[in-house]
């Protein structure tokens, strides 16, 4: 399934959420700690920060079953160190918050 489209992971997506297959995953965002389904990154506020090309990276290397396997591809790992790179280097001011 490595070559699906988007829209079909998106669709794989919602129908894990829908399935209530949510579980001990919090959002990647650096402080949130709201829960998400395992196979998205982040919850919808968070996620919709990141720049869309950062998403869409996301997106292009997320193989559905990955979060069952707990083996993401080397791909997905780069790309969420890339997102918490981004987030750190632009979110430096919102650290005093947490
Ligand atoms: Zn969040």
């Amino acid at each position: 399934m490595t070559g699906a489209p988007i829209a079909e992971k998106a669709e794989y997506v919602r129908a894990a959420i829908a399935d209530g297959r949510s579980g001990e995953h919090h959002c990647h965002w650096p402080g949130c700690d709201r829960r998400v389904p395992p196979a998205s990154w982040g919850c919808r506020e968070h996620w919709y920060k990141l720049p869309q090309r950062l998403r869409s990276k996301i997106w292009r290397a997320f193989r559905p079953g990955q979060e069952q396997s707990k083996t993401p591809s080397a791909d997905y790992v780069a790309a969420a160190r890339e997102v918490q790179d981004w987030i750190a280097a632009n979110q430096t001011h919102q650290a005093s918050l947490f």
